[in-house]
Order: C-alpha cells, then structure tokens, then sequence
C-alpha cells in the first residue's frame, strides 16, 4: 500500500478520489495539500476527517517551502495533481489566479517532486509516481464529427484551457528532460456527488429544486462528452498502477449529449422524485441566456488507449449516472445549501464587458 500526495482534495474529483483510496484500502495514508479557495470544501470529506492516515494541510502548491516539507516528512509514493482554477467563466473574469494556480503551482510541484527525488534512495525513485490531472478542453473545439486522441494538437479557447494545456506541456517536459516519472490523464467533463454548483449539472439541479430559472447559454446544442466520477476515480487508480510513464491516457465516459438535453433529463428525473406541487414540470424553469465567449462546440474522448492498454471501461451510462446524482442532490440539501448560503448564489459569471 502506497502512501499518496493529493492535491486540490477538497475539491469536488480530488475529494470523491481520496473516499475511493479509502475505501477500498488502496493507501496506507493520505496527504491531502489544499489552498481552500471557494472550491475547497471540508464538509467533502466529514467521512474521514478523523481517520489517522488522513492529514488536510491547507497550502498552496505555489509555495516552494510547504511542498518541500511535506515530500521530506511524509514521503509520498505517488503524487496526484488535482489542484487548479477549474471553472472557465472565473478564467474569463479573472485569468491571472489560474495562470498562478495551474501553470506556476504546477511547475513548483514538478521541480520539488523531482529534486526530492534526487536526494532520495533509487528504489524509492523506481516506484514513484506523479500524476498529473488534465482536461479534454487542452485539445479545442471538434465540429460534427470526430474524436480527440492523445495525438490530437492543442489548440486551447480559454483561459482555463490555456492554462491547463501549459501545465500539461511543463509535466511532459519533466519527463523528457529530466526522466521524471510522470503520467498525464486528460478526461471529460465529470459529473456526481460533491461537484461545485457553479458547473452545469449540479448548478441545474439546485436551481430547479430552489425553483430558480435553468439557464441554457446560447441554443443549448453545444456537446461535452459525460464521464461519471467514480468512473473517472477508478481509471485514474488504474493509470497509477498500470499506465506507462511519460503517457498520455484520455479518459471518457462515451456519452455524447448537448447541454438542452441534460437540462431535459435531469428536470424529468425530478418531475418523478421531487414533483412540484402546483403541478407544473420542471422543464417549464429553463430559460436561454447569452452564450459563453469563446465556447467550445463540441468535445468527445477516444478513450480507446486506456481501454485496451490498461483494461479500464467506465460501469456507467449517462442514465444511470445522472440518476444517481440527482439523487444525491436530493438527500444531501445541506450541503448545497450551506454553500449558497456561504459562497455562491449562483450568479452569472464570465461574460465579457
Ligand atoms: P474543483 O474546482 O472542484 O477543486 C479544485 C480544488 O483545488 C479545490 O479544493 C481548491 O481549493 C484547490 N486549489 C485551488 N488552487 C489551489 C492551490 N494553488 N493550491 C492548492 N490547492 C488549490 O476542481 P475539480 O472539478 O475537482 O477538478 C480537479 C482537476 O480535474 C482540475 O485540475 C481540473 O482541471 C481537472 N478536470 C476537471 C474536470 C471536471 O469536469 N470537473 C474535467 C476535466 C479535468
């Protein structure tokens, strides 16, 4: 069992990956280095909290002297980069904080990770792993058709996008440079329990249940490709254990769905498990608003590498899937609701002025 650095993990994947190591007894123990912005949740992981393995340093992975001492102090085998700015409306507003976060923090991690690695013992050195979390948005827009492959050129629209195709470029360069052992995965929009309602899933769901208007940007029709979070947790566990350094590996749920038609399902599972009483459907709260700038028509995985390299399918369909997190939406009020009340009260942001 494997001692592991996670960074970002009170965000809304890190935190869903840290309960899978613990509970399927993948770790012997977790550092959890998180800076806490408005995405950083410690309710995300009330479950552990008190688990002796689990230590929640707040920090930021910008800061050369906390890496430094807690790769001297706790000795991570592997090391699970998902700390970043992640919300493409806030890169639009505010640029500067993710070229902070996602360029220079992730370049601090890479050159600590791999000095530390040089003063330490070669087997040690062998067994190490750095994982490094992407997006499929590093690739671009596709039109009708098409895949991104991990060969596909990067052509990123945002400022997000840019700053995470940046720090995908510095982790590949660490390996070529300096044999650093890295892996990259760049996966598709995730969707599930604990995700951050400013993303359009959880943000529709809590907006329909708070009666509010489900605001559509543009017609609706722009596509994004679904991957289930647990899914994406247990191929990021296989890539750790199985993937190749130096790799790329894209990660997908194969669900290819526009955005209207998300909006459809999720208001046809609540007019079933929530029905409103005054007898009217859900589907009567969406309203279509200016669009995005710069957005993104289309994006869908070729996962078709990790699937037969590393023998990784996700177990879920977008049906049961987006079930499953209306669901939790549905039971756990409280912590939505504590975050409109303290830190978003889901208003629009990102349009340029
Ligand atoms: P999130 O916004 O929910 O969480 C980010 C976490 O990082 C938060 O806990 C925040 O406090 C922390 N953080 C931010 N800046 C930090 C810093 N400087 N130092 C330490 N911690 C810091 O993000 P998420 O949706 O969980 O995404 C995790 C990773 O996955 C990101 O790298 C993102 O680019 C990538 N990704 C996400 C998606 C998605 O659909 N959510 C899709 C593709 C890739």
């Amino acid at each position: 069992m494997k001692k592991y650095l996670i960074t970002g993990g009170c965000g809304f994947i890190g935190s869903n990956f840290i309960r899978f190591l613990v509970q399927n007894g993948l770790s012997k123990q977790i550092i959890n280095l998180d800076k806490m912005t408005y995405a950083g949740n410690k309710d995300n992981l009330a479950s552990i909290e008190n688990d002796k393995d689990y230590h929640l340093i707040k920090g930021d992975i910008s800061d050369q002297e906390i890496v430094q001492r807690i790769l001297i102090q706790y000795k991570p085998d592997v090391v699970v980069n998902f700390a970043a700015e992640s919300h493409v409306d806030r890169s639009i507003e505010g640029p500067t904080e993710f070229i902070q976060t996602n360029v220079v923090g992730t370049l601090n991690l890479l050159h600590q990770c791999n000095q530390w690695l040089k003063d330490i013992n070669s087997r040690r050195r062998d067994n190490f792993r750095f994982i490094h979390i992407s997006t499929d948005e590093v690739y671009g827009s596709l039109g009708k058709s098409g895949k991104f492959l991990e060969s596909t050129p990067y052509d990123p629209s945002s400022p997000y996008s840019a700053s995470k195709a940046s720090s995908d470029h510095l982790a590949r360069s660490w390996y070529r440079t300096y044999d650093f052992p890295v892996l990259i995965t760049n996966c598709s929009n995730n969707y599930g329990s604990y995700q951050f309602p400013e993303k359009l899933i959880p943000l529709m769901i809590i907006n329909a249940l708070s009666n509010k208007n489900l605001p559509i940007y543009g017609n609706g029709l722009n596509i994004r490709d679904w991957l289930y979070v647990d899914d994406h947790c247990r191929a990021i566990q296989v890539v750790i254990e199985k993937g190749k350094l130096g790799e790329t590996y894209n990660i997908g749920g194969d669900n290819e769905i526009t955005n209207i038609e998300i909006v459809e399902n999720i208001c046809a599972i609540l007019d079933k498990e929530k029905p409103l009483h005054n007898g009217k459907l859900y589907n009567e709260q969406i309203t279509f608003v200016a669009d995005r700038p710069g957005h993104d028509f289309r994006y869908a995985i070729d996962a078709t590498k990790i699937k037969q390299e590393l023998g990784w399918e996700p177990n879920e369909s977008f049906e049961t899937g987006i079930k499953k997190t209306v669901l939790w939406f549905i039971e756990n009020r409280d912590w939505w609701q504590k975050i409109q009340k303290l830190k978003y009260k889901q208003e629009r942001l990102g349009m340029v002025k």
